[in-house]
């Protein structure tokens, strides 16, 4: 039995988040957001088998232990810099406020900098990692990180459409050549890129997006 209200939500049925000045702007940005969107419909064909077994999704908007609790969220640099441009350019009023007094103190054992009120401001350029770490049955209790405790109630992301991101985004890395890119992706040698959230500087977006408002006014 399908579950109405989930076939309507972003994870079923998604959409390619669209950005179109920057994007005309920005080709990497266009790169990032096709992946995502990629990645998006990866998730969407792996939740529909498992609903199709029966399984309920735990997540829901507000439920926000796993922004708290996880400490090594991978993250590439094609995302680090979608990041920084959404939260420089695009995140205005309270939320940015917020934003950049928890960047300036972030410390390595604090939640996500980008979590505000139990929410992810930075939701359409989250990483990859945050969107395809899905859980089923019960909501995780504080502290738990379900995969370690319960494995099995984790989403397991299908690989084809992983790989297709990582071929869509190597070219930000200089790696044009398709042959190339298979290659790089089938020997695992994309990963070499990778940082994890919790290791980087935020304070210095913080002060990114301050030169921003003064250049702004
Ligand atoms: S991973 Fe766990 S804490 Fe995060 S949204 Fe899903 S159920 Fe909630
Ligand atoms: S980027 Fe968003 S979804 Fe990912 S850990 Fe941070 S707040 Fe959570």
């Amino acid at each position: 039995m399908k579950d109405k209200k989930l076939i309507k939500s972003g994870y079923t049925n998604p959409i390619r988040v669209s950005f179109p000045d920057d994007e005309k702007r920005h080709k990497w940005l266009q790169m990032l957001l096709s992946a995502y969107y990629v990645i998006d419909k990866g998730i969407s064909e792996a939740l529909k088998e498992e609903f199709k077994k029966g399984k309920k999704l735990a997540c829901t908007k507000g439920c926000s232990y796993c922004c708290k609790t996880h400490e090594t969220i991978p993250v590439y640099p094609l995302e680090l810099v979608g990041l920084s441009w959404y939260v420089t350019e695009k995140i205005k009023g309270h939320n940015r406020d917020i934003l950049k007094k928890q960047l300036k103190m972030y410390k390595h054992s604090d939640p996500c900098p980008f979590l505000i009120d139990s929410i992810c401001s930075v939701h359409p350029v989250r990483p990859a990692a945050c969107r395809q770490f899905n859980v089923f049955g019960s909501q995780c209790k504080e502290g738990e990180d379900p995969y370690y405790t319960r494995r099995e109630d984790v989403l397991k992301p299908i690989k084809k459409y992983i790989d297709r991101a990582f071929f869509i985004m190597l070219p930000f890395y200089g790696i044009n050549d398709e042959n190339e890119r298979v290659r790089v992706i089938e020997t695992g040698g994309v990963h070499t890129i990778v940082k994890l959230l919790q290791d980087l500087n935020w304070k210095s977006l913080a002060e990114k997006m301050e030169e921003f408002d003064s250049k702004v006014g």
